[in-house]
């Protein structure tokens, strides 16, 4: 029998408001545990919670980006649970009432676009967060995290492999950061993931029995647990047995996924609405302002790409992966109108400079009008190509600008044909053998006499008035 997967993705984004969701404690990360608190994150008897509207903006935004329905009217829920890094013992979240719900993203895959559905955003607050002490019978918590806002993001389970749950929760990611509304730290947990897989016989419509997958924070880790979750849940199958209903811990150092807990659901919450809390009310005429603030999105600026500059769809799509990338390549083209040019030194060198120092389009050490600087230095034939990569390695290094580092190191490329004519005449010289050779027919040691008199000059020499010096000394 042939199996078909189908996954369904719940996205916690952090929002990146100053603030908490209801309370004014400061959200920034990394101060010393259990600062950052007040009676009303710390849930002391008494207190009343206050809505932070920046919160709801940043929702709306998120569901206007996703084109959800957004409610006029939504509501906030407790969500009853015993856990120590939960001091009310209620998460204020929202459940029958969401502030935005039935949305899409297209997602592409292989050059194959998909519709993706969004069921709903809701608003909710975060947990406190547990460290566990191996060595001490005792655990510890920081509330600092509890009451930061977070957005939770479910699609439909629209999904039918790892590549597809990659790439949703890649655009996902796009978006949150393109709209400025979550800062996409998946290391630090501000953007988690949870996956739901089940699969079925391919070609049925019903849906089996799925399990919930945990701890998966980085997009490798969704994509490889929901492999292992496949071929765990067919080999349970075939060999007659059932996939049951629970929530599964992801071990990316052993690459399997352990059972945690039974799936707990949802009348195990006893949601019911919070009653300190009013309804919400999101008029027209706020959506429309807001709506206005949404910048250029990375569907829409891709497009823009291959339109206005005539980039390959491949290139389109890398270079507007964020939208930090998508602003250094334009900065560029500023200085430097050749698009394609700089979409290559984009994509490979700088890329590969980033990826091989772990850094971010932000941290990067070469600067928009550098790299344009550079490429400009090309194209005036100052510096061949080959010496731009040095030069390239050395403003990386340095911070130092193009021009600076090529009068430092005397790294002008020789256009002078005369001088020229003097390193062809020392090399043809000097392999008076290979000459021979050549006028006896073998035109192919051309390279190698090229190769000679670049090296001679420490590839300085423009190769074009090389290769022409040489062919018209040796008569070719
Ligand atoms: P819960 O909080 O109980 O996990 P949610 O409704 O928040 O429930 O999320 C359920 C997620 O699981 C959604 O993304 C949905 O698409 C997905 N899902 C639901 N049923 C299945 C199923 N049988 N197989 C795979 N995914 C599913
Ligand atoms: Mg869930
Ligand atoms: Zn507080």
């Amino acid at each position: 029998m042939e199996f078909e997967p189908v996954i369904g993705l719940e996205v916690h984004a952090q929002l990146k408001t100053k603030t908490k969701i209801f309370c004014g404690c400061s959200t920034s990360f990394g101060a010393p545990p259990n600062t950052h608190v007040c009676p009303v994150c710390l849930g002391m008897p008494g207190v009343l919670p206050v809505l932070n509207k920046k919160v709801v903006e940043y929702a709306i935004r998120m569901a206007v980006a996703t084109d959800c329905e957004i409610a006029h009217k939504s509501r906030f829920a407790r969500k009853n649970y015993f856990y120590p890094d939960l001091p009310k013992g209620y998460q204020i979240s929202q459940y029958e009432f969401p502030i935005a719900e039935n949305g899409h993203i297209v997602i592409e895959t292989d050059g194959d676009k998909k519709q993706i559905g969004i069921t709903r955003i809701h608003m909710e607050e975060d947990a406190g967060k547990l460290s566990h002490d191996p060595h001490r019978p005792s655990s510890m918590v920081d509330f600092n995290r509890t009451g930061v806002p977070l957005i939770e993001i479910v699609s439909e389970p629209d999904l039918r492999a790892p590549e597809e749950a990659g790439a949703y929760l890649r655009k996902i990611h796009s978006l949150v950061c393109y709209l400025d509304i979550c800062d996409g730290n998946m290391e630090e947990g501000s953007f988690r993931c949870d996956a739901n897989i089940s699969i079925r016989p391919k070609g049925t419509g019903s849906l089996g029995t799925r399990t919930e997958l945990k701890n998966l924070n980085s997009f490798k880790h969704v994509e490889n647990a929901l492999r292992f979750e496949i071929d765990r849940q067919k080999d349970l199958i075939v060999d007659g047995g059932l996939v049951v209903q629970e929530t599964r811990l992801w071990d990316p150092v052993k690459n399997v996924s352990t059972s945690m807990r039974g799936k707990e659901e949802a009348h195990d919450y006893r949601y019911f609405p919070d009653p300190d809390l009013l309804m919400l009310v999101t008029d027209d005429e706020w959506v429309d302002a807001l709506k206005k603030t949404i910048p250029e999105l990375p569907d829409e600026k891709k497009a823009r790409f291959i339109d206005e500059y005539r980039l390959p769809s491949y290139d389109a799509d890398l270079l507007t992966s964020s939208r930090e990338l998508a602003d250094f390549f334009e900065e560029c083209l500023k200085e430097f109108p050749n698009a394609k040019q700089v979409s290559n030194w984009v994509m490979g060198t700088l890329l590969g400079l980033l990826n091989a120092e772990g850094k971010t389009v932000k941290q990067s050490p070469v600067s928009a009008v550098n790299l344009a600087g550079l490429l400009k230095l090309i194209d005036e034939g100052i510096i061949s190509g080959k010496i731009a990569k040095t030069v390239f390695e050395e403003m990386a290094k340095s911070g130092k600008s193009p021009k600076e580092i090529v009068k430092e190191k005397g790294l002008v490329q020789v256009t002078d044909v005369s001088s020229i004519e003097s390193v062809v005449s020392q090399v043809l010289a000097r392999c008076s053998d290979e000459v021979e050779d050549y006028k006896k027919g073998k035109t192919k040691l051309l390279g190698f006499f090229v190769g000679q008199v670049m090296k001679e000059s420490n590839g300085k020499a423009n190769p074009k008035i090389v290769n022409e010096v040489l062919r018209s000394k040796l008569g070719g």
